[in-house]
């Protein structure tokens, strides 16, 4: 009985994806890593169904354990790395409607 309680509170995390798949359309949702805020634990790397988190270059912040990012052309707004972070780790993780991350970002995510 006790085994069955000891996990309990990972509960709501979701299982690392088993398969990875490819983006079918745009999605509503993009997210979005706060690179101040993420701990480059990496965490969150396999959990995301289409492979798509990945550190940020050496030489953008010359430290030795870089923050991530996601590839923003791949990603389909599943959420599930927002959740896995916040869960997890350190809730470094946004989720932005597309049409307003596109404007913000002055960036326009692939079909
Ligand atoms: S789980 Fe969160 S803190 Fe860790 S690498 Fe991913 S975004 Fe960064
Ligand atoms: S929202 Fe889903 S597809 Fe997009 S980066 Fe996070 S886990 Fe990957």
């Amino acid at each position: 009985m006790a085994d069955t309680y000891k996990y309990d509170h990972y509960k709501s995390v979701p299982e690392p994806a088993e398969k990875i798949n490819k983006k079918k359309k745009k999605p509503k949702l993009i997210a979005v890593v706060d690179e101040d805020n993420c701990t480059g634990c990496q965490v969150c790397v396999p959990f995301c169904p289409v492979d798509c988190i990945e550190t940020v270059p050496d030489e953008k912040y010359g430290i030795p354990i870089p923050p991530v990012q996601i590839r923003f052309d791949e990603c389909i707004g599943c959420q599930i790395c927002a959740r896995v972070c916040t869960k997890l780790t350190w809730d470094a993780i946004r989720m932005l409607p597309t049409d307003e991350f596109e404007t913000l970002y002055e960036y326009t995510v692939a079909e």
